[in-house]
């Protein structure tokens, strides 16, 4: 009648060697996990400056005003990405910030 008192400690070990002998696929928390590339910048980090299109310059030819430094982009012709704070990943909040990585290779 009922089962043999060995069968519950089988049971218990079963239970608890199971996620040791078949490690439970994690492939939401993987996929957390990878760094992924902004979608905005595409990973570069920074965007074209939407002052300027990325001329670095306002006014000029087409508005007729004095050709000036862009003041949005000090001239860069770009901007710091927001999304991902020029990090280029859109999770980057699993990452150590860059040190003041955001202009790229046109550096300072
Ligand atoms: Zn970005
Ligand atoms: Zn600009």
């Amino acid at each position: 009648m009922g089962a043999p008192t060995w069968a519950g400690a089988v049971l218990v070990v079963g239970i608890l060697s199971t996620p040791l002998l078949f490690p439970p696929p994690r492939p939401l928390l993987r996929r957390l996990l990878r760094p992924r590339k902004c979608q905005k910048c595409l990973g570069v980090g920074n965007n074209l400056c939407q002052s300027c299109k990325g001329r670095g310059k306002q006014g000029g030819l087409f508005t007729g005003d004095p050709l000036m430094k862009c003041s949005l982009c000090q001239g860069k012709g770009r901007q710091l990405c927001n999304p991902c704070t020029g990090t280029g990943l859109s999770n980057f909040w699993l990452y150590r910030p860059v040190k003041n990585g955001g202009w790229g290779p046109r550096g300072s």
